[in-house]
């Protein structure tokens, strides 16, 4: 098993991950339940769904509580259904597909809502709690964001003094933008102990001294409930506080990195459902005197939206089993599964972050894309891409924005090679031998990805030795060198978008049926060939910015001969990558 972010610096073979053609015949009971749930329950509600009503949406949620829709995450000794992380991926995406304002209100309340105490939580705090969150009788909220602190969480001005006989204590602040505020029963809420102690605090909706602000107007998602919430003198019992006073960032940072990997299945799952919208719209209208499906500009559409959806899954499934296995890795034995599971979330925090990027920029590139392909419709109220559209945009901001998942990216891991964990300095030496001996790829052969894997391999030496050069230049100075650490996260989030979509393509290859890899093969070249000419450039970026004279020009000649690729006609494969997404009709592999 591969330690998180250590795909960078090791050679993985397509046995060692998981792909969606493995899924178990509990992974497709469990994803045909979601699917169920949401046409049956969401889909048939149509625009009733995309409005506030706290009496539907908690009608809802005690139905799919019901259904064990709310409690993969949650143990079985607590009524939860204790599932693993491929089924709890695939609920995500199965919500994101057709849930629209819902999935929000679902995704909230199964994250953040919900793991502060599953994970963290004492066992008293589990059985008063738990079974209550995971039939939906009890809705959870979260509360990090304040008015002057949003992406500066620690900067929470929120304050919880102890109170004179020690038995409580008295919360006073605000907490912004908080999602199922409304109809919430608990909020777990971050306030500093002694205006210090930064700590994780359950408290019932029903306290004395809470109060809600108006719902926000929001531009989408408008069916889900979101307002601050007022604490005015609230006394909460010292034995609410979660993990010790303290420790309210290693609560938040691993509820937030759950979610972040869920907010990208659901993103990818809500993206796949505009792409089937839009290429059903392509074949029906006719403009000129043909379906506008004819036209190469819109099949170039398909296939790029196509190939996106086809990285954006392969990359979910095969976090999600590292994440699993990790939880039931030798080592974390001895610890119950609430502690298992925040020691998987950290060690993938990187992979979890990438999902959360890939996943939101996927989505918005698709959504956009969709309601281009519906021209004038997509922009009018109560078309599918109009909603899918709005709906999208504020994935990018929360469970930590965009731009600091990409900070978290390189820091993490170059903070994990100053401690020793992720050995980015001989990693280094390694690929500088071996990069300067590099020649270009320059044959492909259409049947296979041999070509293919070669340009990974240097994506990621490349990716390797950009990332280092930066380290070294800068040291801890890194941080402040944000347009350098964002480039190279987004060089790694392309090495793993490759990686996973060709270790999948090669894994169906080698499977039963090998002719279900045609259209992956293709998906897989377009990808390559556009991928690497973006690393060139945000290689060429980082390092013209980290070295100068001889030694710039020396590196600029490596980046220009690792990443050039062989003369792959991408027009004629992106037709045929359309033309099959065009005779389904929606997106399937
Ligand atoms: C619909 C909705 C629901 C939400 N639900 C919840 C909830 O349930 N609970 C909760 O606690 N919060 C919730 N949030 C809040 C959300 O998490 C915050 O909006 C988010 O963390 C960003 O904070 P901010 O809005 O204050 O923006 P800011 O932090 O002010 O950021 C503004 C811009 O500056 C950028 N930026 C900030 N710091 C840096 C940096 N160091 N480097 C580079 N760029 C930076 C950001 O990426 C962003 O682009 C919700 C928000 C929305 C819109």
């Amino acid at each position: 098993m591969l330690n998180g972010g250590h795909f960078l610096i090791q050679s993985v073979t397509p046995e060692q991950i998981f792909t969606p053609e493995e899924f178990t015949k509990e992974h497709n009971a469990i994803s045909k339940a979601v699917k169920d749930f949401v046409t049956g329950e969401l889909v048939s509600r149509g625009e009733e769904i995309e409005k506030i009503n706290y009496e539907l949406s908690r009608e809802l949620m005690l139905k799919a509580g019901e259904l064990g829709l709310l409690s993969a995450d949650i143990p079985e000794e607590f009524d939860g259904m204790e599932l693993d992380k491929i089924s709890s991926a695939l609920i995500s995406e199965r919500f994101g597909e057709g849930g629209g304002s819902f999935t929000l209100t679902e995704l909230n309340h199964t994250g953040i809502g919900t793991l502060p105490v599953a994970l963290f939580g004492t066992d008293e705090h589990k059985k008063k709690y738990l079974p209550g969150l995971a039939s939906g009788e009890l809705i959870g909220a979260f509360g990090l964001t304040e008015p002057e602190a949003g992406s500066d969480a620690l900067n929470a001005k929120t304050t919880a003094e102890l109170s004179e006989d020690g038995k409580y204590y008295v919360l006073n602040g605000t907490k912004a933008f908080i999602t199922n505020a409304g109809f919430g029963d608990l909020i777990f809420t971050m306030a500093k102990v002694d205006g210090k102690y930064f700590t994780c605090f359950i408290v019932e909706m029903d306290s004395e001294g809470i109060s809600l602000d108006e719902e926000e107007d929001k531009m989408g998602v408008k069916g889900t409930s979101t307002c601050s919430v007022i604490f005015k003198d609230v006394n909460v019992p010292v034995e609410n506080v979660i993990a010790g006073v303290g420790k309210g960032h290693v609560i938040a940072l691993n509820a937030l990195n759950m979610g972040r990997f869920k907010v990208g299945a659901i993103c990818i799952g809500n993206a796949k459902n505009a792409f089937g919208e839009a290429v059903r719209y392509s074949k029906q209208r006719v403009q000129f005197g043909v379906s506008i499906c004819e036209f190469g500009l819109i099949k170039e559409k398909i296939a790029d939206m196509g190939i996106l959806l086809f990285a954006g899954e392969s990359m979910i499934y095969r976090t999600a089993d590292l994440l699993q296995k990790k939880i039931y890795a030798p080592e974390n034995s001895q610890d119950d599964i609430g502690l298992r599971t925040a020691k998987s979330l950290e060690e993938y925090l990187v992979e979890c972050s990438i999902m959360k990027i890939f996943g939101t920029e996927a989505q918005d590139f698709v959504v956009d894309e969709a309601v281009q392909i519906f021209g004038g419709y997509g922009y009018i109220h109560g078309n599918p891409a109009e909603l899918a559209y709005r709906n999208s945009r504020p994935n990018r901001i929360w469970e930590g924005s965009n731009e600091i998942n990409r900070i978290v990216i390189t820091s993490t891991l170059t903070k994990r090679a100053d401690k020793g964990a992720f050995d980015l300095a001989s990693s280094f030496n390694d690929v500088s031998g071996k990069l300067e001996k590099a020649e270009s790829v320059t044959t492909d052969m259409p049947d296979n990805l041999d070509a293919q894997a070669k340009m990974l391999e240097s994506a990621k030496m490349l990716t390797v030795f950009v990332m280092e050069k930066a380290h070294v230049k800068h040291g801890k100075g890194l941080k402040n060198e944000q347009e350098v650490t964002g480039t190279i996260s987004d060089m790694v989030i392309a090495v793993y978008s490759i990686e996973s979509s060709i270790l999948r393509t090669i894994k169906m290859l080698k499977g039963k049926k090998p002719s279900k890899a045609d259209i992956p093969v293709k998906m897989c070249k377009v990808l390559v060939n556009s991928s690497m000419e973006k690393m060139a450039g945000m290689a060429k970026k980082c390092l013209i910015a980290c070295e100068e004279g001889e030694q710039l020009t020396k590196d600029l000649n490596i980046v220009k001969k690792v990443t050039s690729a062989p003369a792959v006609n991408t027009i004629d494969l992106r037709r045929d990558i359309s033309a099959y997404f065009i005779r389904k009709g929606r997106y399937t592999i």
